[in-house]
C-alpha cells in the first residue's frame, strides 16, 4: 500500500520540480528582454531629445554639479505638464541647476520626491514621474564615465544633420564629423569588430558590436586599421583607421560618417551622444 502512494507522489513532486526549472528560464528570459527594452527606450530618449537642450543641460550640470540627466527630466516633464516654458531656454534650465544644488538634491538620482516637489515646486505625480525618467536616462551604460570616449582625440566641426536628404531619396542617418584625411579615428567603446573592408556607400567601413550591443559605424576611412580582423575583440579607445572620402562620400571634404544601430535594427541619432562623449572627454566643443 505504502509503495502505491509513494510512486505517484514522487511523480508530482519530479513534475513540480521541472515545472518550476522551466517557469524560472522563461522568468529569465523575460526579465532579459525587459531589460533590452528598456536599454533601447533610453537610447531613444536621448537620441530625440534636441541637441541645444542636452548642450544647455550639460553646461548647468557643469556649473552646479548637478547630474545632467536630472535637469533633462525635470526640464522634460515639467514642460510635458504645461509646467515649464518651452524648451531649449539656458536661463530655465541653469535655474533648475541652481535649485537642485541648493538642496540635498545634489548628485543623487535617489531622489526623495519630497525633495524635487520643493525644489522645483510640482506636485508629487509630476515628482514622481520625473524620477522615474532621471533614472531611465541614467541607468545607461552610455552615461557611465570611463565607458565610452569620444572618437577623435583632437575637436572636429560636426552638427545634426541627422534626416537630410541624401541623394537617391536617401535620408541621414548618422553624424559628419570633419576632419583632415589621415586624423586617427579610435572606437568609442569596446566591442567586437563585426564588418570591415568596403561597402558601395561607406567606402572603406568600419562596423563595431559594442558590449552594449548596439552597432558603431564608421564610414568614409581613407585606410582602416590593417591590424584589425572581423570578430576580433576591440576596447575603447582602439584605432579603427584614418578619416578619409571613400564611398559615396568621394565629392565631399574628408569626414567620418558615424552611425548608431540600435539591435532590433533601427538606427539612431548618434549626435547628443557624441557631444556627451566629447563633453566626457573634456574636450573643446566646436561649434
Ligand atoms: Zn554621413
Amino acid at each position: 500500500m505504502a509503495v502505491i502512494i509513494r510512486k505517484p507522489i514522487k511523480k508530482y513532486i519530479a513534475f513540480f520540480l521541472l515545472a518550476l526549472m522551466g517557469g524560472s528560464v522563461l522568468a529569465g528570459l523575460w526579465l532579459v528582454k525587459q531589460r533590452n527594452l528598456k536599454q533601447s527606450q533610453s537610447y531613444e530618449l536621448l537620441a530625440a531629445m534636441p541637441s541645444s537642450f542636452v548642450n544647455s543641460c550639460q553646461k548647468a550640470s557643469l556649473q552646479y554639479n548637478v547630474p545632467w540627466e536630472l535637469l533633462a527630466s525635470v526640464y522634460q516633464v515639467s514642460a510635458e505638464h504645461g509646467l515649464g516654458k518651452q524648451l531649449n531656454e539656458d536661463e530655465d534650465i541653469e535655474n533648475i541647476a541652481k535649485a537642485i544644488s541648493q538642496s540635498k538634491a545634489r548628485n543623487s538620482l535617489n531622489l526623495d520626491t519630497t525633495i524635487i516637489m520643493h525644489s522645483m515646486n510640482v506636485p508629487f505625480s509630476i515628482a514622481l514621474e520625473i524620477r522615474a525618467r532621471g533614472r531611465l536616462i541614467a541607468n545607461k551604460s552610455y552615461l557611465y564615465s570611463g565607458a565610452y570616449s569620444f572618437p577623435y582625440a583632437v575637436a572636429p566641426y560636426y552638427t545634426d544633420t541627422w534626416g537630410a536628404d541624401r541623394a537617391g531619396g536617401r535620408k541621414h542617418e548618422g553624424t559628419d564629423l570633419f576632419l583632415p584625411e589621415g586624423t586617427p579615428i579610435y572606437s568609442v567603446c569596446s566591442g567586437k569588430v563585426e564588418k570591415l573592408g568596403w561597402n558601395k556607400l561607406g567606402g572603406e567601413r568600419v562596423g563595431i558590436r559594442g558590449n552594449d550591443q548596439i552597432y558603431y559605424y564608421y564610414a568614409h576611412l581613407a585606410e582602416i586599421n590593417p591590424d584589425l580582423y572581423t570578430g576580433m575583440k576591440v576596447n575603447r579607445g582602439a584605432l579603427l583607421g584614418y578619416t578619409g572620402h571613400t564611398g559615396d562620400a568621394i565629392a565631399t571634404p574628408d569626414h567620418l560618417h558615424f552611425g548608431m544601430e540600435l539591435p532590433g535594427g533601427k538606427w539612431i541619432n548618434p549626435y547628443n551622444f557624441l557631444r556627451y562623449w566629447q563633453v566626457a572627454n573634456v574636450l573643446p566643443i566646436s561649434k
